[in-house]
């Protein structure tokens, strides 16, 4: 009952730096079967780093990442910030950016020193019959590699590529190692590209990889792992996780992540460890195991 749950939810909060909401969590988790995770910020740091930089014949460098950096400077991306990052270390002075927007799955749009300035993935590219395929295989070199690759594009033509790159957590290949050896199911959800995430996937041994994922969707993913697997938890730290977080059996926010995902859960890991949520079905299983 409530008592018992209580108790195991305080004593796994002070050893594992969990913190439970809602108390009915600590039973739910013994019976979770699937576990679904969002990328950015719960698999990998969230803070990914330019790592590659290529450019058109005759674009210098310097202009991909002016171009790039303001326009970004607007956007509230991970990706976002990696690029303007890149940009200041260069000491590049960045423009002033009109009608900036952003277009979700795909990147960003802008006016620059009275250019129309894109930033993004293919699908932003074809969108405006922009010509990339001539760096198809620069892109896909570069997302076998576990990196997101962006074009950056000015008026109809192509100026470069940005590659960016975020490290996994220092646990993440551990957990997800244990979580198997549990028998639980593990998934990725993720708006990055197919071949990034199959990469990202690999390296960290996840067996599901759910990959272009738009923000509304992941709810619809949680659903359908539900049909298959009854008691699915999921696991984030974005905005657009919070939705997934309130469908899922069992929501489990990072706590690092924003303050809309930690409401919409159950359960916070309060430093963001993912192993934390084994101890957590460890702990529930061994409680409440014989008491039906
Ligand atoms: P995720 O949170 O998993 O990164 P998003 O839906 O936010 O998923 O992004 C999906 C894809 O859209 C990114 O991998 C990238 O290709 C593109 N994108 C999103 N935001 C930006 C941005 N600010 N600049 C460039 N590309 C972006
Ligand atoms: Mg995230």
């Amino acid at each position: 009952g409530t008592p018992t749950a209580l108790m195991v939810g305080s004593g796994i909060g002070a050893e594992k730096g969990i913190l439970i909401r809602n108390g009915e969590a600590v039973q739910t988790f013994k019976d979770v079967k699937a576990i679904a995770f969002d990328k950015t910020g719960t698999i990998t740091k969230g803070k990914p780093e330019v790592t590659d930089l290529v450019t058109v014949e005759g674009i210098k460098e310097k202009e991909v990442l002016y171009f790039a950096g303001s326009i970004e400077n607007a956007s509230e991306h991970p990706l976002a910030h990696a690029i303007v990052e890149k940009a200041k270390d260069q000491q590049i002075p960045l423009g002033e950016v009109k009608d900036f927007e952003a277009i979700v799955g795909m990147g960003v749009v802008g006016s620059i020193d009275g250019t129309r300035i894109l930033v993004g993935n293919r699908k932003l590219m074809k969108e405006n019959n922009i010509a990339y395929e001539a760096y198809e295989e620069e892109l896909v070199r570069l997302e076998e590699e576990a990196k997101t690759a962006m074009m950056i594009a000015q008026d109809k033509k192509l100026l470069g590529i940005v590659a960016v790159a975020d490290p996994l957590k220092e646990d993440s290949i551990e957990a997800i190692r244990e979580l198997e050896a549990m028998g639980i199911i593990t998934a990725m959800i993720t708006g990055d590209n197919q071949r990034t995430a199959a990469a990202i996937g690999k390296k960290v041994g996840i067996s599901h990889v759910i990959a272009e994922v738009l923000p509304d969707g992941k709810v619809e993913e949680v659903v359908r792992l539900q049909e298959k697997y009854a008691t699915v938890a999921m696991v984030g730290d974005g905005i657009n996780d919070a939705p997934a977080l309130k469908q899922a059996n069992v929501g489990i926010a990072i706590g690092t992540g924003t303050d809309i995902a930690i409401e919409a859960a159950d359960v916070t890991l309060v430093r963001g460890e993912l192993s934390g949520i084994i101890s957590a079905i460890k702990l529930s299983r061994a409680t409440f195991r014989k008491i039906k």
